[in-house]
């Protein structure tokens, strides 16, 4: 029976990180039939808020990532929260404890900073240097009967060297002598991440680990400490990381990471999940738009990609719009309508009336307001605004005056006449069609790109489009 999880930390907005291993592992459960957890590793208790870990479970939610066990939906192995199961990692330090796996270490923040800059000073590796390694059961006893703060530290044999497999990069050495005899117990009662990782993977049973390649460096701590309890281990991948285009750990100055963003710039779900099942994984035929569902039918492991995905923006962009497409007039409105529309007070019936001239240029639904604004508002346009039309600002209000007549003589049901006459009329005027064209979208919509005009000034019927060429003229003149 497959069992996955994935172990968000809740500290800061929801992360695109999270999101991504959480894809994989609902793919790789929904896979197998197994389950998939959500587990909060709440145990930095000074980073850690309710509000990140609700922000957690809502983009889950918003993504239709869905858990089998863990918050809220409960199961047989909770708490799933690490912060109600400060009893068990003390009984398990106490476990190692007795079998001289672990030891109790009385440093004190100084001693360990001083340690640290004379690491730094003679350019050797970081990491605890054993004080408290040999400390007789005497010793440790005074010390704690005089209730000096301490921690728990592993302990790590230094010979030799730990290896466990990765599904996807094979072997993976670590040399011991550069293992650190980590904190599992800080001095406030709380677990560290290592600790609290393994022990809750034991107990709620997971088969696969599957984590952001990051951790790593982690894992011979973590496989350590399997073996100091006697427990078997899972099988661990380790997905590709995401990475900036100069192949760079994604980070929030070269890419936004808040899943907030995505959802509040108006990413659809679907697409956000295609572009990060790509990150790490690929259809036999290469196929690059396909559905989650697809990717949960069709994944091995052994098909993770090992390589580093760029993450770009560039293909979700594409990818949204994609998706924007193949959505249906009066489901696409639904979505605008839930992204906001700004500062715009507009009903849905008028999106469902404009967004068939806007959808096709779309990559994300807040894009509906930037590009269909002047459906809904008055343009405020200024000289500087016909730069684009390269003539005399006085000559461009003659144009317009001369488009007048014809626009009102043709009316805009007529899309191909009114443009063949508008071209005869830049014959006449001794201008070239496309000036005489983004002098009218201008004065009209107030940008110089815009969706089809002539079906845009239908929208907006002659009585306002001849209002707006009139204002225009007036600014300049
Ligand atoms: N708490 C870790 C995180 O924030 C979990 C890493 C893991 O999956 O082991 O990502």
């Amino acid at each position: 029976m497959v069992r996955v999880r994935i172990a968000p930390s809740p500290t800061g907005d929801p992360h695109v990180g999270t999101a991504y291993s959480a894809l994989f592992n609902w793919a790789f459960a929904r896979h197998h039939g197994g389950t998939f957890i959500l587990r909060i590793e709440d145990t930095d208790r000074s980073r850690s808020t309710p509000e990140s870990e609700a922000a957690i479970i809502e983009s889950l939610r918003w993504l239709g990532l869905d858990w089998d066990e863990g918050p809220i939906k409960g199961g047989a192995h909770g708490p799933y929260r690490q912060s109600e199961r400060s009893e068990i990692y003390a009984e398990h330090v106490d476990q190692l404890l007795a079998k001289a796996k672990a030891y109790r270490c009385f440093c004190t923040p100084e001693r360990l900073a001083e340690m640290r800059a004379d690491q730094k000073k003679h350019n050797r590796q970081f990491g605890y240097d054993g004080h408290c390694r040999g400390l007789s059961t005497d010793e440790v006893d005074e010390k704690l009967a005089a209730r000096i703060p301490h921690v728990v530290r592993l302990r790590v044999d230094k010979e030799g060297t730990t290896s466990f497999t990765d599904e996807i990069r094979g072997t993976v050495n670590f040399d011991n002598e550069n293992v650190d005899d980590q904190v599992l117990l800080k001095s406030d009662g709380f677990p560290t991440y290592h600790l609290a990782n393994v022990v809750d993977d034991h107990l709620m049973e997971v088969t696969h680990v599957i984590r952001a390649e990051e951790w790593i460096s982690s894992t011979p701590k973590h496989v350590i400490l399997y073996d100091a309890f006697g427990w078997d281990r899972p099988a661990f991948i380790h997905l590709p990381l995401l990475r900036n285009k100069n192949k760079s750990k994604i980070s929030k100055r070269k890419n936004p990471t808040s899943l907030l963003f995505y959802r509040e710039k108006g990413y659809l779900p679907q697409a956000l999940l295609n572009f990060l099942s790509l990150m790490g994984w690929s259809t036999a035929d290469e196929e690059e738009v396909f559905t989650i569902d697809r990717l949960a039918a069709e994944i091995r492991a052994r098909d993770i990609h090992v390589g580093s995905p760029v993450f770009d923006l560039e293909k979700l962009d594409w990818l949204n719009g994609v998706y924007i497409r193949s959505l249906g007039i009066e489901e696409l409105a639904d979505k605008v309508m839930e992204t906001g529309l700004g500062d715009m007070e507009v009903g849905r019936d008028q999106v469902v009336k404009v967004l068939p001239l806007v959808q096709e240029r779309m990559k994300t639904l807040t894009e509906f307001s930037e590009r269909a604004d002047f459906f809904f508002k008055e343009v405020a346009t200024s000289v500087e605004s016909f730069k684009k039309v390269k003539l005399a600002p006085g000559e461009i209000a003659r144009l317009l005056e001369r488009a007048v007549p014809v626009i009102e003589e043709v009316g805009l049901d007529a899309a191909d006449l009114l443009e063949t006459r508008l071209r005869d009329l830049a014959v006449e005027c001794e201008v070239k069609v496309g000036q005489i064209f983004m002098a009218v979208r201008i004065a009209v919509t107030g940008k110089s790109a815009t969706p089809p005009l002539i079906e845009s000034m239908a929208v907006l019927g002659q009585a306002e489009c001849v209002a707006r060429i009139g204002r225009a003229v007036a600014i300049l003149r």
